[in-house]
C-alpha cells in the first residue's frame, strides 16, 4: 500500500478527531525500504500531473541563516475529466542549522494531513522524522535508478540526521560494503562512524578530509549545511553517482562548478531547482553550464520521459531540494499504517458545528 485514492476512514466514533503521530511513531511506521516505494509513487504522480504544489514559502529570519518554511501540496487521482483530491496538507517547519550544536534537531515542525472529501484535519505528524526519512528515501530512489548496479563503496559528507538516514537508504538499494564518512568536525565524524557501525552492523570509516572520503567511491552523498563547496569535481571517479542534498538556497552550494559540469544532472523538480538550487544556479550564473544541463526530473526518468545517462562511466548527479508532495505522500502512507496498527493519539481539535 503506497498510494491511496482516498484516505481510509478512521474508526467509528473517531471521525471528528485528529490523529497525532510522534517521532517514534513515524520512525516505527515508515521503514526506509517502504518509504523509497512511497517516494517513487509521489514523484511519478508529480510527473503525471497528479500533484499540485507551489514553490515553498520561506521566511529568512533577520540577521541569521535560520528559516521558517511552509510547504503545501495536494495529490489527485482520476482522469483529467474527473480528478479528485485524495489528500492535501502542508509541512510547517523551522530550519535552524545551529541546532546541530544542541540536542535539538535542525528541522522542527509538523506535517498536517487533511482529507479531500470534507477537508477534515486527519493528522498532525512530527516533521523532523518524516523529513529525515523521506529525503533519504528520495536519494535512495535516485540511486536505485542512476548508480552503477555493482556499487559497493559509499562516501557520506556530513554526520547529522540526514547522514544516518542516507546510510540506511543506500543500503536498501545497493550492496554497500565500504562506508567512509567525513564531517567538518572530526570528532563528529568519529562519533557518527561509531553509532552507524553499531546500528547497521557494518564498518564505517571516519576520514579527516572530504577528498579522502570520496576518492574512488561509487556513491557520494553530500548532506551538510555547508554554504560553500565541500565536494570538488576533480576528486570524483568516473561512474560515480552523487546525491547532493544539503544546500537548499539559490546562494549556497556543496558542489563546486567542476563537479556539476562533468555530471549528468537530474532533479526532483526543475521549477524548484531553477529557483532554489545554488549547486546548479551558481554554475549557470558563472556561464559554466546552461539550464538544459539539467537532463530532467526523477519522476520523468521513472516514466521513461527523459533519458538515462549516456554511458556507464558517466558521473550522475541527483540534486535534491525536497518537495512538499514527498511529505504529503509520506503522511498519507503513515496515516493508513497508523489506523491499521492503532498507533498514535487522537484529539478533538474542532471543525464541527455545534448548532446542528
Ligand atoms: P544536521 O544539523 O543534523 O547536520 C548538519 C551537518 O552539516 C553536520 O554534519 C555539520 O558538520 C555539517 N555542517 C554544518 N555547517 C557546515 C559547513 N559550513 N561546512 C561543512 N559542513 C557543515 O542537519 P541534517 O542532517 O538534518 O541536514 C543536513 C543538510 O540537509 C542541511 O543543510 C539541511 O537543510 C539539508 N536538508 C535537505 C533536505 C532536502 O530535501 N534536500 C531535507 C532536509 C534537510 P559538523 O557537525 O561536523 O560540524
Amino acid at each position: 500500500m503506497t498510494y491511496l485514492s482516498a484516505l481510509p476512514e478512521p474508526m467509528p466514533g473517531s471521525a471528528n478527531r485528529t490523529l497525532i503521530l510522534s517521532d517514534l511513531d513515524v520512525t516505527r511506521l515508515l521503514p526506509m525500504a517502504a518509504c523509497i516505494d512511497v517516494m517513487e509513487h509521489a514523484l511519478r504522480a508529480l510527473a503525471a500531473g497528479d500533484a499540485v504544489l507551489p514553490l515553498r514559502t520561506v521566511l529568512r529570519l533577520p540577521g541569521s541563516s535560520d528559516a521558517f518554511a511552509l510547504m503545501p501540496s495536494l495529490l489527485t487521482t482520476g482522469t483529467d475529466h474527473a480528478k479528485r483530491t485524495s489528500a492535501l496538507g502542508a509541512k510547517v517547519i523551522t530550519v535552524f542549522p545551529g541546532n546541530d550544536l544542541t540536542p535539538l534537531d535542525s528541522h522542527i515542525g509538523v506535517v498536517l494531513l487533511f482529507d479531500g472529501q470534507q477537508g477534515r484535519l486527519r493528522a498532525i505528524m512530527d516533521a523532523s522524522s518524516i523529513t529525515a526519512i523521506r529525503t533519504a528515501a528520495v536519494s535512495g530512489l535516485a540511486t536505485r535508478l542512476l548508480a552503477r548496479p555493482d556499487a559497493t563503496d559509499l562516501a557520506i559528507l556530513g554526520s547529522g540526521a540526514q547522514a544516518m538516514t542516507h546510510l540506511d537508504a543506500m543500503r536498501c538499494v545497493r550492496n554497500v560494503q565500504r562506508v567512509r564518512v567525513w564531517s567538518r568536525t572530526p570528532s563528529r565524524a568519529a562519533r557518527f562512524a561509531a553509532r552507524a557501525s553499531a546500528r547497521f552492523q557494518c564498518p564505517v570509516e571516519p576520514c579527516f578530509t572530504a577528498r579522502e572520503a570520496v576518492t574512488d567511491a561509487h556513491i557520494v552523498c553530500t548532506v551538510t549545511s555547508a554554504r560553500e563547496p565541500v565536494l570538488e569535481g576533480e576528486w570524483i571517479a568516473p561512474g560515480t553517482h552523487i546525491n547532493a542534498v544539503g544546500a537548499s538556497f539559490s546562494t549556497t552550494r556543496e558542489l563546486d562548478t567542476a563537479a556539476v559540469r562533468r555530471a549528468v544532472v537530474y532533479v526532483d523538480r526543475v521549477e524548484s531547482a531553477l529557483a532554489e538550487a545554488g549547486d546548479l544556479l551558481i554554475p549557470i550564473v558563472e556561464g559554466a553550464i546552461e539550464r538544459d544541463h539539467i537532463r530532467g526530473e526523477i519522476g520523468a526518468l521513472l516514466r521513461g520521459d527523459v533519458a538515462g545517462p549516456d554511458a556507464a562511466d558517466d558521473v550522475t548527479l541527483f540534486k535534491s531540494l525536497g518537495l512538499a508532495v514527498e511529505d504529503l505522500a509520506a503522511a498519507q502512507y503513515l496515516y493508513a499504517r497508523a489506523l491499521a496498527t492503532e498507533t498514535g493519539t487522537s484529539v478533538f481539535i474542532g471543525g464541527v458545528r455545534h448548532d446542528m
